[in-house]
């Protein structure tokens, strides 16, 4: 049993450009429910989470308060303005946490699939090496690195390489420092991950889940449908 408290930050501020939507991506519907309905679910039924905070696009703030009404969720606690990328939306997600987090979940609002097994078990990770844990999955294709898009470079040892996903679970002072430290140094990340290993701090990899897909292309959005239909990615 554990008192201490988790609260679980999603990015939901991108404009879904790549899936050519005049809607936020968040809001995309994906059999017939928003996206964001989908992954605000997952995290509602995850045991170990007790607070989240939605971080949305601020041109679309009333559209995701008129969700969360009409959803009835319980443990969202704030839904807030997002910022240019990524990062900064994280970052204004963290400064709407509660003051008690001890333990942060950031997840993308784009990776829908997500089971609350998957969350559980990352957050166990992270409570053992007492730091962070994140998802990923090794990587099965032979991957080429090139410097001008054109011409092969060289190609990475797959042995050695993990895709990174979300959930990924932090300390929630160490993900703070974190992301000061990446704001002074004027450092960009696209993953909270990646600040954190900047400050040489220990973090575990838990093996993610295929069907957890992030939803960036419109062929993504019919691979989602598909999973749900076949009853691969969480039944609901
Ligand atoms: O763009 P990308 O696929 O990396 O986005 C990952 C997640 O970050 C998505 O859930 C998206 O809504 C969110 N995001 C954000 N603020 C931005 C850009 C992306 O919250 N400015």
């Amino acid at each position: 049993m554990t008192c201490l408290m988790t609260t679980s930050v999603v990015p939901a501020a991108g404009k879904g450009m790549r899936l050519g939507s005049q809607i936020p991506k968040a809001l995309i519907p994906i059999l017939g429910k928003p996206m964001l309905s989908w992954t605000i679910a997952a995290l509602e039924q995850t045991p170990i989470v007790d607070a989240i905070v939605i971080v949305a696009p601020s041109e679309a703030l009333d559209d995701f308060e008129k969700l969360r009404i009409g959803e009835g969720w319980r443990k969202v606690v704030a839904i807030v303005a997002g910022g240019l990328d990524r990062q900064q939306s994280v970052w204004n997600g963290l400064q709407a946490m509660p003051e008690r987090t001890e333990w942060v979940i950031v997840h993308d609002a784009a990776r829908p699939l997500v089971k609350p097994s998957l969350i559980v078990a990352v957050w166990e990770a992270a409570q053992e090496i007492g730091t962070a844990a994140i998802a990923a999955l090794p990587c099965t294709d032979t991957v080429k690195r090139t410097l001008d898009g054109v011409l092969i470079a060289e190609t990475l040892d797959r042995e050695q390489l993990w895709l990174a996903q979300t959930p990924q679970v932090f300390a929630a002072e160490l993900l703070r420092e974190a992301h000061e430290q990446a704001l002074k140094d004027g450092c960009t990340a696209t993953d909270d991950a990646m600040l954190v290993e900047r400050m040489g701090v220990p973090i575990r990899l838990v093996s993610g889940d295929p069907t957890n897909i992030k939803i960036t292309h419109p062929t993504d959005l019919l691979l989602a449908e598909a999973l749900l239909r076949a009853g691969e990615a969480k039944p609901r």
